[in-house]
């Protein structure tokens, strides 16, 4: 029987291919590296042919493995030529699936929540994923059904009609089976994106969304759950590892490819980026609620001299490390500072609350937490803290 390296060195033949050392070198190294199960960092240059040499071994071993990689280009031409020709040439099906961040599916809970006419109904309660059912709006003046939508039934809403870019998205979802919007070929703008697409914090989750059975991104994520091969980008596999393991389906190998971005995305994606112009983005937003509720001279007196100069410790030590990576272990007294405003921010937040149990004020707090760092004040540290 042929061993890895004869098989391998047959296929590249066959597909009339030259044959190169370090192409063949890489992929016996990846096929060790799958089946001893012990991890494998790989340099190779350009012309190498670096996709073939990690996709053969992979689709040959049978595991579950998900390719990373850091740019949508690669991501094209893994999901477009490289992967079907390597499962072309092995004499199998094309079992591989792209999968993007939620963030990149029409959202179909959203499109019947752009305006308050709009009522969402199931159509169907299949749970095939892959059936040809078809969705309907329905329009609010004439209460009849006029056009497909790909299983849900919803009353047209006037800021549809108005939007001619939105128009086109639910045209164009008649005929999608992906809903990825870069699969519509529609430019839209960030807001018109923002009002058809659920990002990964604004979904209330599958379990909770009336319309999971038919969601796009469901659906993706429940394909890419029948493949073996699943190319996903850097930041959503970052996003898997933050969300202890929920995003991606469990999976054997994982390949990163463009690995040299690797570090920086997982940076961007996984670690706490903390800016002066964000603490006093909330002290700002703390003072405003304060004045509102009249406790102004409270919160005053626990900003005072307990925490302000923890304040300044830490302001000066992000002045002093500006647009630097700051490693663990941080040193004592920065450790210190940041356990004291951490208590701070507890303390105004339950001072808050307690002077005003309606949610109005609360609403207020918590806008100025999650706007944290788009500061539109010119406020100094030391005009929000005195
Ligand atoms: S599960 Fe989330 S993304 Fe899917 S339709 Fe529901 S709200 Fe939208």
């Amino acid at each position: 029987m042929k061993n890895f390296k004869e098989r391998f060195e047959e296929l590249i033949e066959s597909m009339g291919k030259q044959k190169r050392g370090s192409q063949i070198q890489m992929a016996v190294a990846v096929d060790d590296s799958i089946g001893q199960n012990h991890p494998l960092i790989v340099q190779a240059g350009t012309g190498t042919g670096k996709s073939m040499a990690y996709l053969v071994p992979a689709i040959l071993s049978g595991e579950k493995v998900v390719i990373s990689t850091a740019t949508k280009a690669l991501q094209e031409q893994l999901i477009k030529k490289d992967i079907p020709e390597a499962f072309g040439s092995l004499n199998m099906p094309d079992r591989s699936q792209i999968l993007k961040g939620r963030g990149n599916y029409v959202c179909l809970k959203k499109i019947s929540e752009l305006n308050s006419d709009v009522v969402v109904v199931a159509e169907s309660d299949s749970d095939s994923m892959f059936d040809n059912d078809r969705f309907f709006i329905e329009d609010s003046s004439k209460d009849q059904l006029d056009r497909s939508l790909n299983g849900v039934k919803t009353k047209k809403p006037n800021s549809v009609k108005s939007n001619p870019n939105i128009q086109a998205i639910l045209r164009w979802l008649n005929s999608t089976s992906t809903g990825d919007v870069e699969d519509s070929g529609i430019s839209l703008k960030p807001f018109e994106l923002a009002s058809i697409v659920s990002t990964f914090s604004e979904c209330p989750g599958a379990k909770n969304c009336s319309l999971s059975n038919r969601c796009f991104a469901e659906i993706a994520k429940r394909r890419a759950q029948e493949s073996q091969i699943i190319v996903v980008n850097h930041a959503l596999y970052a996003q898997h590892l933050k969300s202890n393991k929920a995003v991606l389906p469990d999976h054997d190998v994982v390949v990163f490819d463009e690995a040299h971005e690797l570090e920086d995305i997982l940076l961007r994606s996984m670690g706490t980026e903390i800016s002066l112009s964000s603490i006093n983005s909330l002290l700002s937003s703390v003072k405003k609620s304060a004045r509102l509720l009249s406790i102004e001279d409270d919160i005053n007196q626990l900003m005072g001299a307990r925490f302000n100069p923890h304040i300044v410790i830490f302001r000066d030590f992000l002045v002093n490390n500006k647009g630097k990576r700051i490693k663990h272990p941080l040193s004592e007294d920065i450790l210190e500072s940041l356990t004291n405003i951490k208590d701070l921010m507890v303390l105004l937040k339950t001072t808050l609350a307690n002077a005003d149990d309606s949610s109005k004020t609360q609403s207020a707090f918590e806008f100025g937490d999650s706007t944290a760092g788009s500061n539109s004040s010119n406020e100094t540290p030391k005009d929000v803290l005195n």
